[in-house]
């Protein structure tokens, strides 16, 4: 990306940043206001908010003029209805997808089932019907801005690249370069946790939020790290396996050929099988019925998850857990005893605070998307 601007482009590439990054953290602003702020001449803000303007991401907002006062102030806001994004989730069990605006509003969704890894063609072809049938839904007066993947696996998110992914089948394959191919826009993907953590973070529009960790509770359990404002993927894009922390000594076995993995013990797909049931549905029935089983497994898994998370808080002293996953469905089972124990286990200084997600369905495809509106606002087009 960097061969392709020079010094001057770079430049006004970095105050458009500055612009639209104001734009996305409030509601409406005024080009004073943002001139104020961004430190850049008046004159310059003119000439970027002319552009946003002619480029329809950015409207004028009239507002009411103030009693005694003179001109009412032209506010400027994000025309977030407009801009839209395809996220899609690719996991071992289904592919979902999404098309959604700026502010996670869903215009579409798609989600094919499929069992474990498959020929590439196969998958892919899935793929391809997911997005042919969001794509048909973009309405003409709306801009698709890109489609974002997170993929279960190991994904380098920086070349776009699933670099290990047994849970469907792809090794080492170039996945931004082929969409790219296809669909003639910008494509971004990560790992579906991270695509997760980054929708949470990113929809939430907080600043203060700089170190977080995000828990993703579904078929598997997986994590993401925030740190000083980037996501942290460590040394070989592992960084946040949570899931495979050990809770109990010779505890249950795990995928990843370990026992007592907190993933073996309190996935969706741990607490279906141990209380041998098929679906989650079915365990879900069980607790609506309060089964003292399926409450007492639910409660246990809450501990586990207070101890992890407590540790897991005690070594990064993060401002915020952010919970998510189709497991959250069961939170009010779970959530009590996980708060005690977090609360037992973690420095009573730490200051870490416990969030739910707003989404337990769809989260990780809407992350996917989000991460095409992250990627837009550094280098808009
Ligand atoms: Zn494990």
């Amino acid at each position: 990306m960097n061969a392709d601007y020079n010094s001057f482009q770079w430049m006004k590439l970095n105050n458009q940043r500055k612009v639209l990054e104001l734009l996305h953290y409030e509601a409406a602003i005024s080009r004073v206001e943002i001139a104020r702020r961004t430190q850049l001449t008046k004159q310059t803000v003119t000439n970027l908010v002319n552009e946003c303007l002619e480029k329809q991401w950015v409207e004028e907002v009239h507002t009411q003029p103030m009693t005694g006062s003179g001109r009412p102030p032209v506010l400027l806001r994000l025309r977030r209805e407009k801009l839209l994004a395809i996220g899609i989730e690719v996991t071992g069990r289904y592919i979902a997808g999404v098309l959604m605006n700026y502010d996670a509003v869903l215009l579409h969704q798609e989600k094919l089932e499929h069992n474990g890894p498959t020929a590439n063609d196969i998958l892919l072809g899935k793929i391809e019907r997911i997005i042919a049938r969001l794509l048909a839904h973009v309405p003409d007066s709306l801009r698709l801005l890109g489609i974002g993947f997170g993929v279960q696996g190991l994904v380098d998110s920086d070349t776009g690249t699933v670099q290990h992914s047994p849970y469907v089948g792809l090794f080492a394959f170039h996945m931004a370069q082929w969409a790219q191919a296809r669909y003639g826009l910008p494509v971004r993907v990560d790992n579906n946790v991270r695509a997760f953590a980054n929708g949470e973070i990113w929809l939430r529009n907080d600043r203060s939020l700089q170190d977080t960790l995000c828990i993703y509770l579904d078929e598997a359990v997986g994590g993401a790290l925030l740190l000083e404002g980037r996501m942290y993927t460590g040394a070989n894009s592992q960084a946040g396996e949570i899931g495979h922390m050990k809770i109990q000594d010779r505890g249950n076995g795990c995928r990843c050929g370990q026992y007592g993995c907190l993933e073996a013990h309190i996935s969706i797909e741990a607490i279906t099988k141990a209380l041998s049931r098929s679906t989650f549905e079915e365990v879900q029935s069980l607790l609506a019925e309060a089964n003292r089983d399926a409450v007492s497994i639910l409660v246990k898994a809450g501990s586990w998850l207070g101890t992890a998370l407590g540790n897991t808080a005690n070594l990064l002293n993060p401002s915020k857990i952010i919970i998510g996953g189709q497991l959250t469905e069961a939170a009010r089972w779970f959530m009590p005893a996980c708060e005690d124990t977090f609360a037992r286990t973690v420095i009573p200084s730490s200051h870490t605070n416990m969030e739910l997600s707003d989404y337990t369905r769809n989260n990780c495809s809407i992350g996917a998307g989000t991460l095409v509106f992250q990627h837009w606002m550094s280098y808009p087009n």
